[in-house]
């Protein structure tokens, strides 16, 4: 609150946005509870929750012009209705238009007035997203309407706002509530936060006008625009979001650098010792990176650093040699990778370099239980030297004596909270463990600057020498029998080769079944070599039988689900067929195929595909045919699909925006560097407001 007193706005004028929301008129306690789910208590979090899409109801859609994909609204005549019990009870209603098509709506929860309403004849219109159904198209759950015989159907004459909501809070209610809010807002230039001079520059129009024009969308709004996003109302939105989560994640970085962690000196005896053991000379990059890290860690401020290095480029050894400078001090490494299958292979990396030097490796995942567990944790408050695990590290119950050192791989599987999540882990003596990030996806400029503005980077842009590029090709299903052949032929040459098996389904069950159909199929066409089997349902330690015999060149052929997709390492591998390769993505694609070429034989990557190929689908595989350059890949992907799913946090929702869209809004990130490096520097008291306002209590960025 002390910041509020420093305001330099009038201090007599109250500010209505923070006041709580039961002062709105007609705002109970169930409504206050509501809405509290959704992480809204103050006024001003309503001005701020921004509808995630519009309706268009203002046109009725032909059915026979309906797409996949859509939502629209359809008026028909109910023609046929059927009451299903199969596997839950269901109500299917056909309903026919002037277009002299069906459309099929499914319910899957009704009461019985609705059931009896639907019946033939009725005329309805509804509202909802068009899917495909096993003939012809279907809704489920559309929102309908029914009309008198002759009633004419009247359609909205403006976009209908759709917010995020919660279970018993309905759309009508919370855009209610909204405008209850919205009467409340103060005018223009005591809502606005970024500073009139900055505004000018920027060209910045009036945030309390674009806040009006989003939340409820004049007759006459261009509606192409507002359904793409593109409009300079929520362009405006989207620059001020983009803004804050730039200046919160440099806040954050301002408040960890505040703090202090252990100082951890070159170990140059340990750091010769391990070099001397490996069968290889580091590359001039891995070097660099060595240095760089090294140099952070020996300061009494946190290291917070991304290590960003095409797959296979080697920083796997990177990671080990930042271990030996914590070791030598004395304080304790945490490894954290995304899989257990991943973390498996760091353990035994880790192992294999460390403990020559006298130095345990611990071993701590979710499957670890039990007895064992306890032992595990006992050890590690106990002060042993490195914890490998997946996140289960960072679970309740894991204390660490003196944690020094942090590695995250594959840090786009992690989001910001989970990386603090770990730092609060090591403040038992006051300071905070240095941070280390490993990534496998280069990220573009655009994105680092804005998802990583808190984390520096060093880039390993070296590949070890004597790697051979992987030829990779398409081929279509129809000629699977020829790729087969040419497996047999390659295990025939003493190569090793993975078949991986990608059906995207939702469980791992239907994933497991689908690899050993494949698995069957192969074993039958390839009599004579030994094909594996390896699948996310198998245990951690069926797992690793499998991967060592494949390793040990006992197993010709591994068929695999994408458990494989990071870190494994084996250098004979020469030759991979991804089934399926038009349903993956290119930075899934680009680490499946980076499993390959890791030896000094030239290797393939055999891409099948179900045709017909989409047009995105095509796109990707000639992206893959055409480069092996993590980088390209990377920027394509990014411009085929948008940044959440580039940097894998769509589930962990760390970049979940309610208005900006990285890929669509790119073009606004050089003006917001530029804004936030004056707000910072010169505007501590609207920066923390404007963070307060967009971020609040929700994300814990700024006081972390
Ligand atoms: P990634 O960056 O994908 O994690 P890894 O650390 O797993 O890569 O390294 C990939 C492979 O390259 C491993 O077999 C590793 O031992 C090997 N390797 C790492 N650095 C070098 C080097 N400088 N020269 C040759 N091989 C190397
Ligand atoms: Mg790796």
């Amino acid at each position: 609150m002390a910041t509020r007193n420093a305001r330099p706005v009038s201090p007599a004028i109250a500010d209505p946005g923070i006041a709580p929301l039961a002062t709105l008129p007609g705002v109970g306690p169930a409504l206050v509870a509501s809405l509290g789910k959704l992480g809204l208590t103050r006024v001003q979090d309503l001005w701020f929750h921004l509808p995630l899409r519009y309706e268009d109801k203002t046109r009725i859609t032909a059915i026979a012009d309906l797409r996949a994909g859509e939502r629209a609204q359809v008026e028909g005549v109910v023609e046929a209705v059927e009451r299903g019990f199969r596997h839950r009870p269901q109500l299917k209603v056909a309903i026919g238009d002037a277009s002299a098509q069906t459309l099929l709506l499914r319910f899957f929860h009704f009461n019985r007035a609705q059931a009896e309403q639907l019946v033939r004849g009725t005329r309805l219109l509804c509202y909802g997203e068009v899917r495909h159904a096993a003939q012809g198209l279907e809704m489920v759950h559309p929102s309908y309407q029914r009309l008198g015989g002759s009633e004419a159907s009247v359609v909205d004459e403006q976009l209908s706002p759709v917010y995020p909501t919660t279970e018993g809070l309905g759309q009508k209610r919370l855009v209610a509530v909204i405008g209850k809010a919205l009467a409340l807002l103060p005018p223009a230039g005591q809502l606005e936060l970024i500073p009139p001079a900055l505004c000018r520059t920027h060209g910045l129009t009036s945030l309390r006008d674009a806040l009006l024009y989003v939340h409820r969308p004049p007759p006459d709004a261009h509606l192409g625009q507002l359904l793409l996003g593109r409009h300079p109302a929520q362009q405006r939105l989207a620059f001020e979001e983009l803004l804050t989560q730039h200046l919160g994640l440099k806040r954050l970085r301002a408040v960890v650098r505040q703090r202090r962690a252990p100082v951890l000196g070159a170990p140059r005896q340990l750091h010769r010792q391990l070099l001397r053991a490996l069968p290889f000379r580091l590359t001039a990059a891995q070097q660099r990176v060595s240095e760089e890290v090294a140099r952070d860690l020996a300061q009494a401020q946190p290291m917070l650093r991304l290590v960003q290095g095409d797959v296979g480029s080697g920083k796997t050894v990177v990671a080990a040699l930042a271990t030996l400078a914590a070791v030598h001090a004395g304080y304790q490494t945490a490894l954290m990778a995304p899989t257990e299958l991943l973390a498996e292979q760091h353990l035994r990396n880790f192992r294999q370099w460390l403990q020559p030097l006298g130095i345990e490796v611990e071993w701590l995942a979710g499957k670890v239980t039990g007895k064992t567990r306890r032992q595990a944790l006992a050890r590690v408050a106990d002060g042993a030297a490195v914890v490998i695990g997946t996140h289960a590290l960072m679970q309740e119950g894991v204390a660490f004596a003196r944690l020094g050192l942090v590695i995250v791989d594959e840090q786009h599987r992690f989001g910001v909270q989970q990386r603090l999540a770990l730092h609060e882990k090591g403040r038992q003596d006051r300071l905070v463990p240095h941070q280390l990030v490993l990534t496998a996806t280069p990220i573009p400029r655009t994105l680092a600057m804005s998802a990583y503005a808190d984390l520096d980077v060093s880039s390993i842009d070296e590949l070890p020498p004597g790697r051979t590029p992987v030829q990779t090709i398409a081929v279509s299903n129809a000629r699977r029998a020829e790729v087969i052949e040419r497996i047999h032929a390659a295990c025939a040459e003493g190569r090793q080769v993975y078949w991986v098996c990608t059906l995207i389904e939702e469980s791992e069950q239907l994933r497991a079944q689908a690899a050993e159909v494949a698995h069957a199929e192969l074993c039958a066409a390839l009599e004579g070599f030994a094909v594996g089997l390896i699948h996310g349902r198998m245990k951690a330690k069926d797992k690793q039988a499998v991967m060592d015999a494949f390793k040990a060149g006992e197993l010709a052929v591994l068929v695999a689900t994408t458990v494989i997709e990071v870190g494994v390492d084996v250098p004979n591998a020469s030759l991979m067929v991804i089934e399926n390769s038009e349903r993956l993505g290119l930075a899934q694609l680009h680490q499946l195929r980076g499993r390959v070429g890791r030896g000094a034989v030239a290797s393939n990557c055999v891409l099948l595909y179900q045709p017909p190929l989409g047009q995105l689908a095509r796109e990707r595989l000639q992206v893959m045919r055409e480069t092996s350059d993590g980088f390209r890949i990377a920027e394509k992907d990014l411009e085929l699909r948008g940044p959440g799913e580039v940097l894998g946090t769509r589930q962990t929702g760390q970049l979940a925006f309610r208005i900006a869209d990285l890929s669509r809004d790119a073009h606004l990130l050089p003006a917001v560097q530029a804004v936030g490096e004056r707000m910072l520097a010169e505007f501590p008291d609207q920066t923390s407001r404007l963070i307060e306002r967009w971020i609040g209590g929700a994300a814990r960025f700024a006081d972390a």
